[in-house]
């Protein structure tokens, strides 16, 4: 992984996901090196069309180790709480995330990942 990604992930906080709903899944905004990183993994074929083409059959991401900033944001912020109530020890504070997505902006363009492809 590009260690520009590699430095912003870190700065997010893990939990667990308890349910595997995978309500949090449709569709995914990414930025240029992480659709670069997407397009190569095996996509889950034969799924609804909003779901993202990595959610497997158990409800799991398929590509958990390279999934894009939007994914490990959902659930490690207030405004993007899981609805099971699943999150870290510690939500991640306004200025977290501004410092982050400053960052992360300069990555360059946003690309929508989806069962229809990337666009
Ligand atoms: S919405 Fe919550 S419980 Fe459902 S898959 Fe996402 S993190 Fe897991
Ligand atoms: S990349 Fe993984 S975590 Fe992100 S939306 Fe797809 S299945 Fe869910």
């Amino acid at each position: 992984m590009k260690e520009e990604l590699k430095e912003l992930y870190e700065k997010i906080p893990s939990f667990t996901c308890k349910e595997n709903c995978g309500l949090c899944c449709g569709p995914i905004l990414c930025k240029r090196p992480e659709s670069e990183i997407l397009n190569k993994q095996p996509k889950v074929k034969n799924q609804e069309v909003l779901d993202c083409p990595f959610l497997d059959e158990n409800k799991r991401c398929s590509c958990y180790e390279v999934r894009p900033l939007v994914c490990r944001l959902f659930g490690a912020i207030e405004i993007l709480k899981c609805p099971e109530g699943c999150k870290p020890d510690c939500f991640l504070t306004e200025d977290d995330v501004q410092s982050i997505l400053a960052v992360y902006k300069k990555l360059g363009d946003d690309f929508l990942i989806s069962n229809l492809g990337t666009f």
